[in-house]
């Protein structure tokens, strides 16, 4: 029988959804919550507190997944993408208002950590994970642990993988989220005039069925994101890149399809496991330590 005592908080905060849920040491999800995430900074802490209330029954420490990018050392959030929370100091906040420990980090950090946790070899080495849903996010998992480089490392949907691209909001043109996200699948749905009621799934479907359309948009989708893996490797030469996120499924399936253009730079890629659970229950272990835990606690 679990105790109360060996269970953590973990929420994770989506593009459209947030979910609070209890997690075990062994990562199992024992309760949760899931409800449409308020996009006002005035309601978004008082709706976690909320939320975090509901799943306490004597949970010891609370993590927490953010959309944007946080500083991985300081737990500072510099951006949340459509919340409004840059600059908030989210971990105090909860602290005070819940006498808990806290942990905050991006969000694909938190579902690589979970991801890594469930697989057999997932904390030794050097593991990437990339995120495809409206945009690109990323992560690094070194021998169990989150690498943050100086802080911010693993934004990988920011790799420019063309010199005169469409604009980023990073300031630059070309990065590889606006050629291989979900927004640029749309887009490229759009131009091929495809209905608007289309789901990627379909298109996957389609193209799996000898859609000559479909397969080419999905070659154009994925080809950016091939090419941006390559200088991955190049530069780090990770032992697994795990593609995730809400298109992560399609994502792989339309990069397994296209032809390894180098001899050099093979992607060791793999399709993540744990679907849209993962941010909340790699939430749930970072809270109850990295170090400790993923090193002592592994089935
Ligand atoms: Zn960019």
């Amino acid at each position: 029988m679990r105790t109360s005592a060996n269970t953590t908080i973990g929420v994770d905060v989506g593009g459209t959804r947030i979910r609070v849920a209890r997690i075990s040491t062994e990562g199992a999800l024992l309760d949760r919550v899931i409800e449409p995430v308020c996009q006002d900074p005035g309601g978004f802490v008082p709706q976690l507190l909320r939320l975090v209330d509901r799943m306490r029954d004597g949970a010891t420490a609370i993590g927490i997944g953010i959309p944007g990018r946080v500083d991985g050392r300081t737990q500072k959030i510099l951006s949340a993408g459509y919340l409004d929370i840059a600059g908030l100091d989210l971990a105090a906040e909860v602290r005070r208002a819940t006498g808990l420990p806290v942990r905050v980090e991006n969000d694909a950090t938190m579902a690589l950590i979970a991801e890594g946790f469930s697989r057999t070899g997932g904390r030794d080495g050097l593991i990437f994970m990339v995120t495809i849903g409206t945009g690109i996010g990323g992560a690094a998992l070194l021998d169990g642990q989150p690498w943050y480089g100086g802080g911010l490392s693993g934004q990988f949907g920011h790799i420019v993988v063309s010199s005169g691209g469409p604009l980023c909001k990073c300031g630059r043109r070309g990065c590889v989220e606006t050629f291989s996200s979900g927004t640029a699948l749309g887009r490229l749905m759009a131009e091929a005039g495809m209905p608007k009621d289309i789901r990627a799934e379909d298109v996957l479907s389609r193209a799996k069925a000898g859609d000559g359309q479909a397969r080419v948009l999905l070659d154009v989708w994925a080809a950016p994101l091939q090419r941006a893996l390559q200088s991955l490797v190049s530069m780090a030469d990770p032992k697994l890149i795990l593609v995730g996120g809400g298109l992560g499924h399609e994502m792989s399936a339309a990069l397994a399809h296209l032809a390894d253009e180098s001899h050099w730079f093979t992607v060791p890629v793999e399709p993540a496991r744990l679907g849209d659970t993962a941010g909340v229950i790699g939430a749930g272990l970072a809270a109850f330590g990295i170090a400790s835990e993923m090193t002592g606690q592994i089935r």
